[in-house]
Formats: structure tokens, sequence, C-alpha cells
């Protein structure tokens, strides 16, 4: 995990993947983490991102890898749209980026599962290899869950924590703040606190 920094997302690395790569306003910072993690840039073969928000989407272009994200996701990439990535409200603008993988439901990667959990975005991910849970802005630790008005729904959203809570998650590790032991506990408590809205 490097814990995201400034407007940053968090960002996992597993085997040559990495989730997420934060807006790319810290990458010397992000480059030392992946030092850290005993890997060279060049080891990194493909980011999957969770979904298309400029926070975990900025730092794609600093890599040589294949991209990966979520069909549903994958235009606001494609076109280099500033409103769905929500790049104009960090004050950036776009490339369009060639997308080399539209993920679905139940796509593998390595040993992680691609669980498609809309709401925040339409095209938001988790990926899940039977007891860890990477979740993107879905669900956060202590209660939390994403916000559901740049591009999301809440009813979706709503149905989505209903589908993780019914999982058996040990690690959750979120897209922001921190990552959390007990990860059934937390999305349980954030499905409960979500259902009052
Ligand atoms: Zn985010
Ligand atoms: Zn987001």
């Amino acid at each position: 995990m490097i814990e995201g920094i400034g407007s940053d997302s968090n960002i996992y690395i597993f085997d040559d993947v990495i989730v997420d790569t934060g807006t790319g306003e810290n990458m010397e910072y992000t480059m030392n983490g992946i030092k850290k993690a005993g890997l060279n840039l060049s080891d990194i073969s493909l980011i999957v991102n969770t979904h298309c928000h400029f926070d975990h989407i900025g730092g794609n272009r600093y890599f040589d890898s294949q991209l990966a994200i979520h069909k549903e996701d994958a235009p606001a990439l494609e076109n280099g749209d500033n409103i769905a990535t929500a790049a104009y409200m960090f004050g950036k603008s776009l490339e369009p980026a060639e997308v080399d993988f539209h993920l679905k439901e139940g796509d593998k990667i390595h040993n992680f599962e691609v669980i498609h959990t809309p709401g925040h975005t339409i095209g938001g991910i988790c990926l899940y290899d039977g007891e860890t849970l990477i979740s993107g802005d879905t669900v956060f630790a202590d209660g939390g869950f994403g916000r559901y008005d740049i591009g999301g729904d809440l009813n979706m959203l709503k149905e989505s924590l209903e589908r993780l809570a019914k999982l058996d998650v040990k690690y959750l590790l979120p897209g922001h703040g921190p990552a959390a032991h007990n990860g059934s506990e937390h999305i349980n408590l954030s499905n409960r606190i979500i259902k009052t809205i």
C-alpha cells in the first residue's frame, strides 16, 4: 500500500499490478513507494483503475504499462473526459488514453476477481481474492462510502454495499483513508449507515 498524500488516492501493488495511480502530482513519493516495495517502474506491467476519477487515474501516464478499467468507466479515459473523470475539479485536463482491457464482472487479475460495484461511478470495481478487498471509492473503513454525486447513483451504491456486505473480507484496502483488519465489520457498518439515507 502506498498511502495517498494530498489529493491522491491510495495505491496498491501486488505482483506486477498497480491498482490506481493517484493524481500524478506526487510522483516522486509514489516512485519511492514502488522502490520500497522492492520494484522498479519496469516491473509494473498492468495498471488497474478502480474507477475513472482523476485522483485514481492521473498518474497513469507515468507508467509504460497496459491499462485496465471497467468497460463502463473506460470511455471517460478514452475520450479524455474532464467532466466524467472530475479532472476539472482538480483544475486539470486530461489527454485521451488507450485502454487495453475493458473489465467486466468476474474477470480475473491474477488471484483477484473483478466485482462490478457501481454507485460511486457507473463502472466502479472492487478486487477480491477471498480475503482481501481492494474497494476503490465504493466503501471505506469505519462506515464510510463513496459520494454518489460525481457520475454516481445512490441506489446502485446501496446495492453494491449490500453485495459487498455478503463477502467474507479480512482486509479492507480502500481508495482513501486507512486500510482495515476485520474488513467485513467495516463494510457492514457502511451498509447499515447508507440504508439510513
Ligand atoms: Zn477517490
Ligand atoms: Zn472517486
